[in-house]
Order: structure tokens, then sequence, then C-alpha cells
């Protein structure tokens, strides 16, 4: 397209440049090395003329130990860590806010070199001693699913492998979740759900770069099993998932007919209901028994009477599912409300007599903004410091 002229190729060029990630080269020009795969990795110590192996030994220190000082790094010797830390660093999101709830809950929001900000959500495990990481994969969103306060921030843009990866290694910090030198190994953050905010399908390469370091057996080692996506249903971008990835799939259905599924949640009108359900029995844990996770948050007199409820335990017949019902967090300017304790009592009964798993999602984190993308709104209109 060499007829296009200047004004446009710059705007076209601003507008790809506004969804990307930026690559982060610091102003004194080193380099973050969280968030390279392993090879690389072992490319940037070729370019410093260091053997392959030398990848392998940072690795196992960025990744498996949580070290982020090379001088602490044992078996590389002080001449090359002085070498490396000239040239590079081993970088987090910033801490702005870190909201501890009354139900321990603890909510942190990540800001990147270029000021912007990200919800990282932990949410401890009632009954044990683990718990899981809700990150977030993009800044906004571009969806605007109707009772999302996310999707009233417009998308500034897509995060990176590194900023995605930081988000878990930074909550971990937070923990002091590394593997101790006697080799103990973390227990608190022992899962990973991508349900923070912004659409992970829609910044798939750096989500599936992020995961594969996460599943690294060398590194933070969590396997597929502990990991899981939602997505408001980008079909096609399912099946790559599947393929690629193999985490567990959450997806965020919410309404039971086209009609109401269009008006909730937008995307529906790109991918129906019933190609969403095909891409879910095509998806590979779907066949190997591993749950799918239906995600419904109950908005009184909207999406939750006893017919919704019939009508969704037909439509995911024979799929291996359970379903979590969410009560909805209204937040200022929402227009729903959330059901009624005696309807999603109702509702809970008639998917669990399907033989469908449908625990009620108690509300957690309440008194902190725990809504998907009210702490980052709160901040921008300076009520949180
Ligand atoms: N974009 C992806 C993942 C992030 S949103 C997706 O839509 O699946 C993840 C979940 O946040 C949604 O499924 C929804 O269940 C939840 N959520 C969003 N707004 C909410 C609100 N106001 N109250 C309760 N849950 C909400
Ligand atoms: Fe985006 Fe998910 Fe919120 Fe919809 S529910 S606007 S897809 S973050």
């Amino acid at each position: 397209m060499s007829d296009l002229t200047q004004a446009e190729r710059e705007r076209i060029l601003a507008k790809a440049a506004l969804f990307s990630p930026p690559v982060y080269v610091l102003p004194d020009g080193r380099r973050d090395l969280v968030g390279l795969d392993k090879d690389e990795l072992a490319v940037e110590m070729a370019q410093i003329g260091e053997k392959p192996f030398r990848a392998k030994q940072l690795w196992h220190w960025i990744y498996h130990q949580g070290v982020r000082d090379f001088g602490l790094m044992s078996t590389i010797a002080k001449p090359l860590q002085e070498k490396l830390a000239e040239r590079f660093v081993i970088g987090r999101p910033e801490v702005v806010t870190d909201l501890l709830s009354k139900d321990e809950t603890r909510k942190f929001l990540f800001k990147f070199r270029d000021e912007q900000a990200v919800e990282t959500v932990y949410i401890p495990d009632r009954q044990e001693d683990r718990g899981a990481v809700c990150l977030s994969s993009q800044v906004g969103c571009t969806l605007s699913c109707r009772f999302c306060h996310t999707g009233t921030q417009r998308l500034s843009r897509n995060l990176g492998a590194a900023e995605i990866v930081g988000q878990f290694m930074a909550a971990r910090d937070a923990y002091g979740e590394w593997p101790s030198p006697k080799g103990e190994t973390p227990r608190l953050l022992s899962t990973i759900v991508l349900m923070g905010m912004g659409e992970p399908l829609y910044n798939y390469e750096n989500v599936a770069k992020a995961m594969k370091i996460v599943m690294d057996g060398e590194g933070i080692a969590l396997s597929r099993r502990r990991i899981t996506l939602s997505t408001s249903g980008v079909v096609p971008m399912m099946d790559r998932a599947g393929a690629e990835l193999g985490v567990n799939l959450a997806i965020s259905l919410h309404a039971v007919t086209d009609e109401l599924r269009d008006e909730l949640v937008p995307l529906n009108r790109k991918y129906p209901i019933r190609e969403l359900i095909e891409a879910c029995r095509r998806y590979p844990s779907a066949s190997n028994a591993r749950r799918i996770t239906f995600e419904y948050i109950m908005l009184r007199g909207i999406n939750d009477s006893e017919a919704d409820a019939r009508e969704l335990v037909r439509l995911i017949a024979g799929l291996p599912a359970k379903v979590n019902l969410i009560p909805f967090n209204p937040w200022p300017g929402s227009a729903y409300q959330p059901s009624t304790p005696e309807a999603l009592k109702a509702f809970a009964a008639i998917v669990m007599q399907a033989g469908y798993a449908s625990p009620i999602r108690t509300p957690r984190g309440r008194d902190i903004l725990a809504a998907c993308g009210q702490l980052k709104s709160a901040m921008e209109k300076g009520a949180a410091a």
C-alpha cells in the first residue's frame, strides 16, 4: 500500500504501538531479562560472548530461586556477575498499592515502567494452605461487557510476557514464596488464574509465552493443571490455546440465549453460544475429563431465573463441567443488581441436580474494591493513594 500518505502511515504505526507492550531497555541501556524464553536468553549470552549453559544457570536463579541480584548467584563467578549486572536487570513491576482484605484476599496495583498499571489479586483457599494468583493480561479491555468495570476502561495496551510473569513473581516476592536454599517449595501461591483485567485470548502471544515460562520444569514449574485461562469466548483462539498450552479453561458464559448474551458479552455477536460450546467440546481437557468451568454472573431479574438454569444445563450437557455462580459485585454507575440469595440458591440447586458442581462464589475482598478493574479506576480518580 505505497499510496498511503505519510500521515496515514504514522497513524497506523501509532495505533499499533498503542496496543503493543514496550521492549524494556532502561535509560542506562541495561535490558530486563525477565520475560525472555530460554532461546532468547541463550542469544543474549552469546551476544556477550558467553556459553549457552550460562542461560541455563541464569534461568534457574531467575525463575527457580527468584533471585534479582546477580551478586547472589553463587554458581557464577564474580567477574561474570559484574559483567551481567552492567548489562542486565531482573525486573519486577512496582507495587503502587498493596491492600489486604479482612478475608485475607490481597490486591496489588502494579505499575510498569511506562506508568501503566494493572491489578493482581491473591485469593487464598479457605480450607488449605494454598491459593490462587489472579493475573491481568491487558491494561483495560476492548470488549465492554456490560457488567464489568474493566470494560469501561479503554484498552491502553497489551501486557508483555515479562509483565504477565512479573505479576506472579512480584506476588511471590510479597509472600517470600521462593524456594529456600534448602529446597523447600512454595505452597501459598499454588495456582494461577488468568481472570484479571483484559481478555487473555486477545493477547495470546504474550500470554502463551508467559505461561510457557511459568510451566517450565526448571523454573517456576507450575503444571498446566494449576493454570486456568478465562475467556469471554474468542472461539478461534480457544483451539490454539488448547493445542499449545493445554491449561484449564474457564468460559465467561453469563447468559444462555444469544439475545441476552449479545447484550451482556458483546463478543457473542461474533462468536455465538452454539459455536462457543462446540469449541468447548473440542477443547483437549474436555476429552480427558478435566472439567471446563463456566462462569455465570448472577444478575437480578436478568439471567437468574429457573428457566435460565434449566437451559444452562441443556447447553452444557455431556461436557465435563462445573458452573461457578458469581454474585454480581456492583460498582458505581453499574446497571445491574446482584441476585437475591433465594434466586441464587434455586439456580444452584437445578444445576446441581443435573450433576454439575455449582459452587456459589462468595464475594471476596469487597472491602478492598476487589471487583476486577475497580482499584485502577480509583487510582485514576485520585481516590486511592
Ligand atoms: N476477559 C476474560 C477474563 C477476565 S474477566 C473473561 O471475560 O473471561 C473475568 C471475570 O471477572 C468475568 O468472568 C466475570 O466473572 C468477572 N467479573 C467482571 N466484572 C464483575 C463484577 N462486577 N462482579 C463480579 N464478577 C465480575
Ligand atoms: Fe473484558 Fe472480561 Fe471484562 Fe468482558 S468480562 S470487559 S472480556 S475483562
